[in-house]
């Protein structure tokens, strides 16, 4: 199982985001360098530790600004906070955000330019979801949100933050596993750990 971090950028004006800096931040900051990019925020959908592990790491290396959940700011975690008002820009292009609790009391989902859906560990691919029983899980909430997403229009891209099951799916693809299996899905999920 590999964790997924995600780099977005704007194509004319270079400016950027990275969404959720789990590990090797040295690739992350290579591809910054690379594509001579100007990273406006570091977004995190949650702070499990295996998505924010190189978080200082990156933060000290560029002149960024990190946003979050006002719900998941601490000590540890040094950010600001965004909720469902807030409406981002990365040079012409928008992201949305989505707030997706259930994994974790304040997780958040980005929606780029309407197109691709950044949901962290609260939605993955072939019909798996997110645990719900660790600090701050919520299992009716995690269903209300997971049917929250299924609501956005069908061509859109899931992008998770792990390969469970793949790496890339659709809200159309999602919706037949979700409105078919969400019920025994959650429970084998849950089953499994
Ligand atoms: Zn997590």
């Amino acid at each position: 199982m590999k964790n997924l971090s995600y780099i977005i950028f704007d194509e004319e004006t270079k400016e950027g985001a990275i969404i959720d800096p789990g590990f090797e931040a040295d690739k992350i900051l290579k591809t910054v360098k690379d594509h001579n990019l100007k990273i406006k925020y570091i977004l995190l959908t949650h702070t499990h530790i295996d998505h924010i592990a190189e978080l200082i790491a990156v933060q000290q290396k560029l002149d960024t600004q990190t946003l979050l959940s006002k719900e998941e700011i601490d000590s540890e975690v040094y950010g600001s906070p965004i909720d469902e008002s807030d409406i981002l820009n990365i040079g012409e292009q928008e992201i949305q955000v989505i707030e997706t609790p259930g994994h974790t009391l304040g997780g958040l989902s980005f929606l780029y330019n309407n197109q691709y859906l950044f949901t962290g560990d609260t939605l993955f691919c072939k019909g798996i979801i997110g645990r719900s029983d660790l600090y701050g899980g919520n299992a009716d909430e995690l269903k209300r949100s997971i049917a929250k997403l299924m609501k956005l229009p069908e061509e859109i891209f899931i992008c998770p933050g792990h390969n469970y099951e793949g790496k890339k799916s659709t809200i159309k693809n999602e919706k037949e596993y979700h409105t078919s299996n969400i019920k025994n899905k959650f429970l084998e999920f849950l089953s499994k750990e």
